[in-house]
């Protein structure tokens, strides 16, 4: 998707490489992640022996990657990177395992994607280092055990839900990312104008980051186009004034909301009386598929207390209608 605002990773992945933390000491905000990390790091590093398999959950853009292959740094042991999606078939997994050195870690994206296949030749491989694969076909199939060297599984997923408790249970450490705050994304910005060698001041770095939704990759996206606008008028300096003028023709409001989150809660607010509206009723009504909706567009608008999830739908709240400056109808 072309969303600005959106947390889904595109075809910036150069820029996005780029600002990408090396280090748990350079990974901003996540505090209670981090710490737990530092600690099962070193532990593991004591005994000598890989770190134990880890799932990252939370909403795109929090940083699940870069903490991933930040893991591996810190391990120092090389760092392997594949998706759900795109480990078709049990042999697929097999050649992916079988590449892997003593100790590496294996990050799997969007791990909820793999297949039930895929995933049962997964159980043995974190459990007790083999898979059994078999060989042939018909009569003369047969399964063969193969020995892996012991590795560090990183899986990441927007919703721990989604996995399988088989698959879940496997993980020893499962952290859960939280969106972030405007002063973590503002220190991000911050790293990230020095990355790019601009200077920018405080105001205007609190002003990109209370737009990017509690997301790193968003404040990046829109320092990116800020910077645009600087390069475009000629200076090395982003001044409020510019940061301003960039992000008003960039069309998200001062809380990093576009149109589609405005359609969502205007939809909700007049055509629904403010709700309970069923999410399938709601992705008809504004044209958008209800996982996309519970899993890009919703949870910052819960997270921001504008919707409320009920038995019954979602409702916008007081604090939706204040921001539209609509009078919340009694009821
Ligand atoms: P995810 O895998 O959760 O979708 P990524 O790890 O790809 O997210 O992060 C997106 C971008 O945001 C990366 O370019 C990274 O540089 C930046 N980023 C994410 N988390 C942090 C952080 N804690 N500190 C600094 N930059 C971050």
């Amino acid at each position: 998707d072309d969303r600005i605002v959106s947390g889904n990773s595109s075809q910036e992945d150069a820029f996005e490489l780029s600002l990408r933390p090396e280090w748990l000491q350079q990974y901003i905000g996540q505090h209670s992640v981090k710490e737990n990390l530092a600690i099962f790091i070193q532990a593991a590093k004591l005994r000598n022996e890989p770190l134990d398999h880890v799932l990252l959950y939370g909403p795109p853009g929090l940083g699940k990657t870069t903490l991933a292959a930040i893991i591996a740094h810190e391990m120092g042991v090389q760092f392997r990177s594949t998706s759900g999606p795109a480990i078709e078939r049990p042999g697929d997994l097999a050649a992916v395992l079988t590449a892997l050195e003593p100790g590496d870690v294996l990050f799997i994206d969007e791990i909820h994607r793999l297949s039930r296949a895929v995933e049962e030749v997964l159980y043995s491989a974190m459990e007790d280092f083999f898979i059994d694969i078999v060989i042939g076909k018909g009569e003369t199939a047969r399964s063969v055990r193969l020995d892996l060297p012991p590795f560090t599984l990183v899986g990441a997923t927007t919703r721990a839900g989604s996995l399988s408790s088989p698959l879940r249970d496997r993980f020893g450490v499962l952290s859960r990312l939280e969106f972030y705050g405007t002063r973590d994304l503002q220190e991000i910005v911050v790293r990230t104008a020095s990355v790019f060698n601009m200077k920018i001041d405080d105001e205007s770095a609190v002003e990109i980051a209370s737009r990017s939704r509690g997301t790193p990759r968003i404040a990046n996206r829109l320092f990116k186009r800020v910077r645009d606008f600087a390069q475009v008028e000629g200076t090395e300096e982003i001044s409020v004034a510019l940061a301003m003028k960039a992000l008003e023709m960039l069309q998200v409001d001062r809380l990093g909301l576009d149109h589609i989150d405005h359609k969502l809660l205007e939809g909700i607010i007049h055509k629904y009386k403010g709700g309970p509206v069923g999410i399938e009723t709601l992705s008809a009504t504004i044209g958008e598929e209800t996982h996309t909706i519970e899993d890009v567009y919703e949870p910052y608008l819960l997270q921001i207390g504008f919707i409320q999830r009920t038995p019954r739908g979602r409702v916008a709240t007081a604090l939706a209608y204040d921001h539209f400056q609509l009078e919340m109808p009694n009821s």
